[in-house]
């Protein structure tokens, strides 16, 4: 049978993936301490990181109430996801911006601030605040949503710069919620 596995990071309790194991796979996993997976597509047997070196270390298995699900909490040796994001549920902005960051292909902007490097980018990101300030200030709305927007992107892109993933921000601003 094949049971969808639910991957959880251990340390921050943010989902990873999803992927699929068969009774091979969960016994691997289960022996080795690290993920594998039966491929729908390649109709294999596969381990996690097998390329791209990002493994995942179990820490825990745990069925769901009527055995079709796992949850699999492990520690990442690297990004899950095959964009270069810790996540592969990351905002899809980041997905691509990690991607591009990884891959640099040629043509793209993002490829272009990237390669200007990380003095470039957070010249860009303070050229980017000022005019989303100039907009809230004195702009329409529409206004506003676009000059956020270009923020948003280039925040991204400066953290992408400096080799810093999105999932940081995220845990560093969920930390400081009351409880
Ligand atoms: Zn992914």
């Amino acid at each position: 049978m094949l049971r969808a596995a639910i991957v959880q990071d251990a340390r921050t309790d943010r989902v990873l993936m999803l992927g699929w194991m068969n009774e091979e796979a969960e016994r691997r996993t289960r022996e080795s301490g690290e993920v594998w997976f039966w491929s729908r597509s390649r109709e294999r047997l596969w381990r996690k990181g097998e390329t791209s070196g990002n493994t995942l270390a179990v820490e825990e298995l745990r069925d769901d109430c009527d055995g079709d699900a796992l949850l699999v909490r492990a520690v990442p040796a690297g990004p899950t996801c095959h964009t270069g994001a810790a996540s592969c549920f990351a905002p899809a902005l980041w997905r691509t911006i990690a991607q591009r960051a990884a891959e640099r292909p040629a043509g793209s902007y993002t490829t272009e601030l990237l390669d200007a490097g990380v003095g470039a980018c957070a010249r860009k990101l303070g050229e980017e605040a000022v005019e989303v300030t100039v907009a809230a200030l004195d702009e329409s709305d529409e206004r506003l949503v676009e000059e956020a927007a270009d923020l948003v992107y280039h925040l991204y892109v400066l953290l992408a710069a400096r080799g810093v993933d999105v999932a940081q921000v995220e845990d560093a601003l969920q930390s400081r919620r009351k409880p």
